[in-house]
């Protein structure tokens, strides 16, 4: 990913947006900006969007009310509880996965 094209940055030296050229990336995942103004050389560390670790899937078991040997899978992402019991996939919710909620 080259990007040799001066890019508008704030140079430390200077007190001001200026652009600003790109010398080489390190090894630490910053890359290296010159100001075209003063020559100020300034790492930065870029920010990738997909290096960012997503978040923990959190899991938990539950026991089918009617059926103790049933158990179900609720598991957490981003949005909240899912259960993998019937009334979970039917209404979209249910009491496993709001009782996890009320117990967040
Ligand atoms: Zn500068
Ligand atoms: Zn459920």
């Amino acid at each position: 990913m080259e990007n040799s094209s001066p890019m508008e940055m704030h140079c430390d030296a200077c007190r001001k947006i200026l652009p600003h050229e790109y010398l080489s990336s390190l090894a630490s995942g910053s890359e290296v900006w010159q100001c075209t103004v003063c020559g100020l050389r300034e790492p930065r560390s870029t920010k990738r969007r997909n290096s960012v670790a997503p978040e923990p899937i959190i899991t938990k078991e539950v026991q089918s009310n009617s059926n103790p040997d049933i158990t179900y899978l609720l598991t957490k992402d981003t949005s909240g509880w899912r259960c993998d019991c019937p009334g979970y996939r039917y209404r979209g919710k249910c009491t496993h996965s709001k009782e996890a909620t009320d117990n967040d």
